[in-house]
């Protein structure tokens, strides 16, 4: 069954086994774990650095930046986690999944070879596949 929420625990190391609906959260580690939000039972990691997600908090809600995708798995789930709420996202194709990946490639390249992007390329990044999300 799809869960629809989440609830923030604050730990030192994530647990072996983990509880679903649970969002672990590992400051010291600057990591973040749970059970994806369909109910398949996957583990999901979502490592709380620059070039992975961002965990931003505000009176005890908690958002994840970007969305979760698990593509890896059968299960193919898409969502946000968004002041404590998942947001699912619709089925993304594979062409949208690949995009996705190539684009956070060239983001992670540009991050650790120290090669700043110039502004308009990551502008039109971003709107070419807003336009391809909507305008399909
Ligand atoms: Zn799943």
């Amino acid at each position: 069954m799809k869960s629809h929420s989440v609830r923030p625990m604050y730990v030192e190391f994530i647990p072996k086994t983990l509880e679903y609906g649970v969002l672990y959260i590992s400051k010291k580690f600057r990591t973040a774990s749970h059970l994806c939000c369909c109910g398949c039972g996957t583990k999901i990691v979502t490592p709380l650095r620059e070039t992975e997600y961002a965990l931003a908090e505000h009176a005890g809600l908690v958002s994840l930046t970007p969305s979760i995708g698990n593509w890896n798995d059968p299960c193919q789930s898409h969502y946000w986690i968004k002041d404590n709420r998942v947001v699912w996202a619709g089925p993304m194709t594979k062409a949208e999944i690949r995009q996705g990946r190539a684009y956070d490639d060239a983001l992670k390249s540009a991050y650790f070879g120290k090669v700043a992007w110039p502004w308009w390329q990551q502008a039109w990044g971003w709107l070419k596949r807003f336009l391809d999300k909507f305008f399909r």
